[in-house]
């Protein structure tokens, strides 16, 4: 254990013995569809980068197998791989069954939260679970329904899916000058929304995605097409947080735990 960690954790522990720790009250998680963590730099993505330090980040985070977006997300969600849960297509229409399996919306509804959920492609209604409150299929106005749900009182937490990176991706290429255009303006369109959560009191915010791509391609078995970036930032305080040493996508549920409390699962994270 190095001195700035130990210190950390004490600092920690006085503060939960003392009660100085206040509860999280506001968590936003953002994934950013198709986001290759190498365009995480502070000249494209200076919001997202600044997001880095003090926070906690990795840019070696891993997808699932196959990294397609439903797929991806629903391991995200659940923590389940795509063998545990049983999602193993990429797609879903309305009026089909969704998920099955618990996601961290419930276990935010579980520990209180107020829950919404915005998505920017049909298919991700699949992930509309009976703890969610409010969800919408909001391709174009996804930030500002974020917005006007985090301006109301009380604990909340907010899943915001934003689509764009994988067009661009697939019409000029990963990481390519377009892509990276791309990313300044959805970093540029998140900046009001991540000033707000951080002024809402003691917050958690994540940002992420569900997989990469490379050339033009994307959900192949490619090795550029698994990465993911992971950045976790709570405030005022910074907390301990042991990010796993290798990330997948499917370890998110238990990173939500380990900073908002076990609530007592009963399906082991996989
Ligand atoms: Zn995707």
């Amino acid at each position: 254990m190095n001195l700035i960690r130990a210190a950390a954790l004490s600092a920690s522990l006085i503060a939960s013995t003392t009660g100085l720790a206040r509860e999280i009250d506001t968590v936003l998680v953002v994934s950013i569809d198709a986001l290759h963590p190498d365009a995480l730099t502070e000249a494209v993505a200076p919001t997202l980068h600044a997001l880095m330090r003090p926070g906690h980040f990795t840019l070696q985070g891993r997808s699932v197998d196959p990294p397609m977006t439903l797929i991806a997300h629903t391991a995200m969600l659940t923590g389940l791989s795509p063998q545990a849960s049983g999602k193993r297509d990429n797609d879903w229409q309305p009026g089909a069954p969704r998920v099955g399996h618990p996601t961290f919306l419930d276990d935010a509804k579980l520990r209180g939260f107020a829950t919404a959920y915005y998505y920017a492609k049909p298919k991700l209604g699949y992930l509309v679970s009976a703890g969610v409150d409010e969800h919408a299929l909001a391709p174009e106005d996804g930030v500002e329904r974020a917005r006007a749900f985090l301006r109301e009182p009380g604990r909340r937490f907010v899943f915001l899916h934003i689509s764009g990176l994988e067009y661009v991706g697939m019409r000029s290429g990963w990481l390519s000058p377009e892509y990276l255009g791309e990313l300044s303006m959805i970093d540029l369109a998140l900046t009001p929304l991540l000033a707000e959560v951080r002024q809402r009191g003691a917050h958690t915010l994540v940002v992420t995605s569900d997989h990469a791509g490379h050339d033009r391609l994307h959900g192949t078995s490619h090795t550029e097409d698994y990465k993911v970036p992971l950045i976790v930032l709570t405030g005022p305080e910074d907390r301990p947080l042991a990010l796993p040493t290798a990330y997948e996508v499917t370890g998110l549920r238990g990173v939500l735990d380990e900073l908002l409390g076990n609530i007592g699962r009963r399906e082991p994270a996989k």
